[in-house]
């Protein structure tokens, strides 16, 4: 006997449209998250971080975002939304839950936090696609000995008044970091490929509408990408400016570091204090470890949010899980219903729903 229907992991926009999704199905999930407030990882986004995608685009299914629909919110929006969409929903939420690992036995999975255990027969981890900041390999990195800093870490530019900072990375965080840091610093993007800008808006519409109406934001690719495409920065010409006007100025990547220096693609050299990451994320799961559901690296065995080695195992939030709009406020609701209905097939259709699993968690 399981002490709950099924055992949400992760208390962000992922794990409440999951929450969502059971409950309009009539069962009862218990979310388990380990932070404060059930918002996500929000709250440690950058500062300044406004939204790429404006309000219309930036909600769940049937609630709309506050305010002008066209404008684009700022990070404290969202929180504020998603705190006031977990009072709506029935369910029961737990904070101060770490999850750190989980195990399965007789069809039965059991999750375990640093005080308390839960059982159930499905499982979702929605812990997010963006929780463990890729450090790529950079050479001679180990050699630094200036400040290594990850978008994860970075707050507002004033820390690093005065100082000579390159950033490395082409995406919207990236720029939108550079931009205002180059107000405070000396400030240098180093991408790979040259920055590839987007006008946002087309037709007097944003790129949002013409995706969401031809429905390209939902097409279900996701599975058969190896590398998921790279978006281009949006950009109305503010970014492309600053760019033009060197605040900051964009520069081929390094080839190397050693102790406070950067040797430049022209083999010029200089002396840096900071050095800032926007090299985006992975999702961390490494709780789900020893049910043999990761693969060598550490990402996930599944198709569209289904664990391919765990029956009663899903996900929920991951980048590309289905389509393009999978990771996104807007899009993540479609996902939970997916794998909602195909957990619960799964946990009706089998009599030991987690057996795959208890082999490996036993031996
Ligand atoms: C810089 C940046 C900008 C973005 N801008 C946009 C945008 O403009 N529009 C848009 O739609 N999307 C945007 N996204 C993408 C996406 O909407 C966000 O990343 C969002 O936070 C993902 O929500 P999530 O619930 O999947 O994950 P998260 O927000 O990361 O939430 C996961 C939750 O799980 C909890 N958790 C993690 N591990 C455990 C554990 N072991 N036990 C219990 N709880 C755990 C965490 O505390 C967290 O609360 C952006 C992402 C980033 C990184």
């Amino acid at each position: 006997m399981s002490d709950h229907d099924v055992i949400v992991i992760g208390g962000g926009q992922s794990g409440l449209a999951a929450a969502h999704a059971l409950r309009s199905r009539g069962l009862r999930p218990v979310v388990l998250e380990a932070g404060p407030e059930p918002v996500g990882s929000w709250p440690h986004y950058y500062d300044s971080l406004t939204l790429f995608s404006p309000a219309r685009f930036s909600a769940f299914p049937g609630v709309p975002f506050p305010g002008d629909p066209d404008r684009y919110p700022h990070r404290d929006e969202v929180i504020d939304y998603l705190r006031r969409y977990a009072a709506t929903l029935d369910a029961d939420i737990r904070t101060h839950h770490h999850v750190q690992s989980v195990t399965a036995i007789d069809g039965t999975y059991t999750v375990h936090t640093g005080h308390s255990t839960h059982t159930a027969p499905i499982v979702i981890a929605a812990s997010g696609g963006f929780s463990l900041p890729h450090h790529p390999n950079l050479p001679g990195l180990d050699r630094f000995t200036g400040t290594v800093v990850h978008t994860a870490d970075y707050r507002d530019p004033t820390a690093y008044t005065g100082q000579r900072v390159v950033i490395v990375g082409g995406g919207n965080s990236a720029i939108q970091i550079a931009v205002e840091l180059a107000d405070h610093a000396h400030t240098t993007i180093a991408s790979r490929t040259p920055l590839r800008f987007a006008n946002p808006t087309l037709l007097g519409k944003d790129l949002h509408w013409w995706t969401a109406t031809t429905r390209l934001d939902i097409l279900p690719i996701g599975p058969w990408l190896r590398t998921p495409p790279t978006t281009p920065i949006s950009d109305k010409g503010a970014y492309k400016a600053a760019i033009a006007a060197g605040r900051p100025d964009r520069r081929e990547m390094f080839t190397s570091l050693d102790d406070t220096t950067v040797t430049w693609a022209d083999g010029t050299r200089e002396t840096i204090d900071t050095l800032i990451l926007a090299t985006g994320y992975h999702p961390d799961v490494t709780y789900l470890q020893d049910l043999g559901a990761l693969d060598a690296t550490g990402a996930p065995r599944q198709r569209r949010g289904i664990s391919h080695t765990c029956p009663g195992l899903g996900y929920v939030g991951l980048e590309w899980q289905t389509s393009f709009s999978s990771a996104t406020l807007r899009g993540v609701t479609r996902d939970a219903h997916y794998v909602a209905d195909h957990l619960i097939k799964q946990a009706q259709g089998a009599k030991t729903p987690a057996s795959c699993c208890s082999a490996r968690a036993r031996a």
